[in-house]
């Protein structure tokens, strides 16, 4: 009989989707099973995000349509990750249906609050150091590609992010377990791994002192055959060791999320970036030189107080100038604690929303056209699943994590595989095309 179901509600980052699989794996290891159904649920987790104003609405509407619904049948109620830590106590007086409200670094103590029989609590510890939480087993969301993660936290404070406030000071998982983790990961079949921090590039093993680039190059010769990623990487922490490992770690993929946040060397500066716009150009073609056929992806947010319209112009420049296979755009939104807040918010909102549909049409227009550059070509795909078009159609992702849906004939499926796709066909945001055949990584 188990200890009851539970369900997680994730919001948010690659970060919050792995806490949520190492949360569920305690709570399995306490006795507690995923529940069939959300509504037969005994315990109801919510793990949250505070990046920007619209995660938190959605948060306080999910916990109104909960709290309405404990009034008909008992449940624990558990809110936990970064908004919890920004907000603490102040969730349970707005939502008083709420019984544990825990930060990221102490939602791993939530089964031992349920099997003490603690009804309410609100836990927001924030360590300097590691603390390994891991459950015996995470159980993944995919069979295929899995998270690593390797540290937690930021000590950059850019002037607009509410990270280092959620997440704390930066603390490094020791070496010696991330290869652990690898090792078995490989073991057991998965095809891609994604060492995953908010600042990945800063890592420093505690316990040997190995950065960054060490660490890719051990965890590199463990994942010879699969696809190794790493996520997020800050540009000012790419020193000359890390571009000599990415030439020599052959299981790399060519694909990295390089977040540029403003055109402006003025805007940056303001934003405590740590790099000019010059900078960053010249890092994109130093890294291209290390990776031949390297694909970039960025972050980039329009309407930064004071950001002027020749600013703008300049963050216009450099996605013509760079050409991300992706990007991830955001209108600047004030967010509690950070320096950015104590400003002026002098962008109008129209300005706003119209700088953000003009960059995205920019960009639109420039991964439609490297899309079609690809059309003819043949890509290596990781099977992630069967198209929504069904039939004999799936879904992958290609080295450069772009989407692509393919047709498929052969006798054995496809799923969490890597194949070879011929490519017939594109839009601006995934790929189409045939699949010939099985292909190593
Ligand atoms: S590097 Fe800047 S944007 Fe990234 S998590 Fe740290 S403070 Fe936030």
């Amino acid at each position: 009989m188990p200890a009851g179901l539970f369900t997680i509600h994730t919001f948010g980052c690659q970060m919050n989707e792995h806490d949520s699989e190492r949360l569920a794996g305690l709570l399995r290891e306490a006795g507690y099973e995923p529940s069939p159904a959300p509504e037969e649920s005994d315990l109801v987790v919510v793990n949250t995000c505070s990046v920007r104003a619209k995660s938190e609405e959605k948060l306080f509407s999910l916990l109104g349509r909960l709290a309405f619904r404990k009034k008909r049948r008992a449940f624990r109620l558990a809110v936990v990750g970064c908004t919890a830590q920004i907000h603490g106590e102040r969730i349970m007086a707005r939502v008083p249906e709420v019984d544990y409200v825990l930060g990221p670094e102490s939602e791993s103590r939530l089964p031992e609050l349920l099997s003490r029989g603690i009804g309410k609590a609100v836990a927001l510890e924030q360590s300097a150091a590691w603390r390994e939480s891991e459950p015996r087993t995470v159980p993944r969301a995919s069979p295929a590609s899995a998270y690593v993660t390797i540290m937690e936290g930021c000590d950059n404070f850019c002037t607009y992010c509410i990270v280092p406030y959620a997440r704390g000071r930066e603390k490094y998982r020791p070496a010696r377990l991330v290869r652990a983790e690898v090792e078995s990961l490989v073991r057991d079949g998965y095809k891609e791994i994604t060492l995953l921090g908010q600042n990945v590039n800063s890592y420093r093993d505690p316990e040997g002192g190995l950065p960054f680039s060490g660490l890719l190059c051990d965890v590199g010769s463990l994942a010879a055959g699969i696809w190794l990623r790493f996520l997020t990487s800050h540009p000012k922490n790419f020193g000359s060791d890390l571009i000599a490992a990415l030439k020599t770690v052959p299981a790399l993929c060519r694909q990295i999320h390089l977040p540029l946040q403003s055109g402006s060397s003025r805007v940056l500066k303001t934003m405590n970036r740590g790099y000019s716009r010059d900078d960053y150009l010249g890092l994109v073609s130093s890294l291209r030189e290390a990776m031949p056929g390297l694909e970039l992806s960025t972050d980039v947010i329009v309407g930064f107080p004071g950001e002027t319209e020749e600013d703008f112009v300049a963050t216009l420049d450099v996605l013509d100038r760079v050409r991300f296979a992706n990007i991830f755009s955001f209108r600047f939104s004030p967010r509690p604690m950070t320096a950015a807040a104590g400003r002026e918010d002098d962008v109008p909102l129209s300005v706003k929303k119209r700088r953000l549909i003009e960059l995205q049409a920019l960009q639109k227009g420039i991964q439609h056209e490297r899309n079609r550059a690809l059309v003819g070509t043949e890509r290596t795909v990781l099977c992630t699943g069967v198209s929504k078009k069904g039939g004999p159609f799936f879904c992958g992702r290609d080295e450069s994590h772009r989407v692509v849906n393919f047709s498929w004939n052969g006798a054995v499926s496809p799923l969490h595989r890597f194949l070879s796709v011929r490519i017939s066909d594109c839009g601006p945001y995934s790929l189409r095309g045939e699949g010939l055949g099985f292909s190593p990584a």
